[in-house]
């Protein structure tokens, strides 16, 4: 079954038109069935200049209009992206293979950050400093940076940009984005809806493309004077050393292998759901998923149990039927690589505790899809402790004690997010303290709150989305002192 009916047809979105496909175009494919659900143009170093160009001359008017009304706009668009859902999630479904399901939420998390920084709007203040001298006062303005490249990946195509989106237009910015080749019909149409909601000419434009061309002319365009990206650390590693040159500003938001610990006094129960769901969701491929499983050995049997239980019972399927939960890996790349991790790994050490390969059947004969997989006590200095896994696959090892388990998670070279699940308080602040990363959960799923920052460290990059924060990667703070006239 396809997810759409009928074959999208839409080329890049530039100065608020909706333009045709034109002769340079490719095929979307469905990642469950491998259908043509859409053709998109492929754009070149041409589009890229009149998207820039756009978004630039947009920049002068939309920069000078009051914080409040852009936040208004802003959240006029949200509220026309939540009256779509019902058109987009089958759109979503067909080119990236998540379940419906998971499509609605993900859409409306894409409208509920935008939402969130359009109700910020009136916050964004700048700092007035009284009596730096006798008679002197000082003023920290925020002022937009300019044109900004959003650059994002396949496996969360619309909240991935929202992310960057809601900050960047409030702030006063102009956006140019660009989603993965494989994933730019929701985001087309996403810009098309906003547009017809409110959000001017050029103000957000997006353009279909491949990295390694428009990717990096976008990157490396004198106008754009911020780059955004989401994906992979070789690739951040890229745009980095290209964006150099310009003195571009950067966030990088790139890959991830998130520990979660769960301690001898947690909550089997409820931590072995959040596994099972940190880890599956769409289908294990999410920068902050569940990466590695360490458990307290005096309760592995009975968590390792239940983790193995719910992986066995979730549904496999085409993200549009009834009861899905793990859809297909997103394409043929994916599923290679994971199943060559697991092939590396296992010629190392490890038990496989449930599945390992592909499901039998006719209906995933031509989808890229994998059974939800448990691995036992891989090696350490194994693939799928050291490298990032980006599919439904789990490692897990027993430890003695938090001391273990902390000393196993920070071995990475990432460092993204964490989990602990205890309910020893001393031992979960000790923990928050100690992981190496941007964000750890305690007894919580690993939900990402618009309110809080969000950003890695180490090889998952640097900089914040989410929070207030965000704001501080979208503005510049210029410094401004007034000497007042002295009395005669
Ligand atoms: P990727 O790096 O291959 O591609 C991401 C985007 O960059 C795509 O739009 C791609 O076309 C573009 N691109 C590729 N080469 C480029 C270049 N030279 N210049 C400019 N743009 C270029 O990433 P992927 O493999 O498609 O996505 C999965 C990765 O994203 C995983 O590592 C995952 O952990 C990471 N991710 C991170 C976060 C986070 O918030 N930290 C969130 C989601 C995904």
């Amino acid at each position: 079954m396809s997810a759409t009916e009928t074959v999208v047809e839409l080329g890049p979105f530039i100065a608020g038109n909706a333009e045709p496909l034109g002769e340079s175009n490719q095929e979307i494919h469905d990642p469950a069935t491998q259908q043509v659900v859409g053709r998109v143009g492929v754009c070149g170093g041409e589009d890229v200049q009149r998207a820039v160009s756009a978004a630039h001359d947009a920049f002068i008017e939309w920069s000078a209009r009051g914080v409040a009304e852009r936040g208004e706009i802003v959240a006029h668009g949200a509220r026309a992206i939540r009256a779509a859902v019902d058109e987009l999630a089958p759109l979503l479904t067909g080119e990236q293979g998540k379940p419906l399901r998971e499509a609605r939420i993900e859409l409306n998390k894409a409208a509920e950050t935008l939402e969130h920084y359009a109700g910020l709007a009136k916050e964004l203040r700048g700092i007035f400093v009284l009596g730096l001298d006798p008679g002197v006062s000082g003023q920290v303005l925020r002022r937009p940076l300019g044109v900004v490249a959003a650059i994002v990946p396949w496996n969360f195509p619309t909240t991935l940009l929202s992310n960057k989106l809601g900050p960047a237009l409030v702030a006063g910015n102009t956006v140019v984005a660009k989603p993965a080749d494989t994933t730019p019909l929701t985001t087309l149409r996403l810009a098309a809806i906003m547009h017809e909601a409110g959000l001017p000419a050029g103000v957000f434009n997006v353009l279909p493309g491949r990295g390694s061309e428009i990717g990096e002319l976008l990157v490396t365009h004198p106008l754009v004077r911020k780059v955004a990206f989401t994906g992979s650390t070789p690739t951040g590693q890229r745009i980095m050393a290209a964006a150099a040159e310009g003195m571009k500003r950067l966030t990088l938001e790139l890959g991830g292998s998130d520990p979660m610990i769960i301690l001898g006094d947690a909550d089997p129960a409820k931590a072995a759901s959040a596994a099972s769901m940190g880890r599956f969701f769409n289908c294990g491929q999410a920068c902050l998923a569940v990466k590695r499983l360490y458990v307290d050995e005096s309760v592995a049997d009975e968590v390792v149990a239940a983790i193995v239980e719910k992986a066995r019972r979730l549904t496999v399927g085409h993200g549009t039927e009834k009861g899905v939960q793990l859809g297909p890996l997103h394409s043929e790349r994916q599923r290679d690589s994971l199943e060559d991790q697991l092939r590396r790994t296992l010629e190392q050490g490890g038990e496989v505790l449930t599945g390992g390969g592909r499901p039998d059947g006719a209906e995933f004969s031509d989808g890229w899809f994998h059974e939800p997989t448990i691995v036992l006590e891989p090696p350490h200095d194994s693939p799928m402790s050291t490298e990032e896994v980006f599919g439904p696959a789990l490692p897990i090892w027993r430890v003695r004690d938090l001391d273990q388990a902390i000393e196993y998670a920070n071995a990475s070279p990432f460092g993204l997010g964490s989990s602990v699940w205890t309910s020893d308080l001393d031992a979960a602040t000790e923990a928050a303290e100690r992981l190496e990363c941007g964000y750890t959960w305690i007894n919580s799923p690993t939900k990402v709150y618009d309110e809080l920052p969000f950003g890695g460290i180490k090889a998952s990059g640097f900089g914040k989305e989410h929070g207030s924060e965000a704001f501080d990667y979208y503005t510049d703070q210029k410094a401004v002192v007034v000497r007042r006239r002295e009395r005669k």
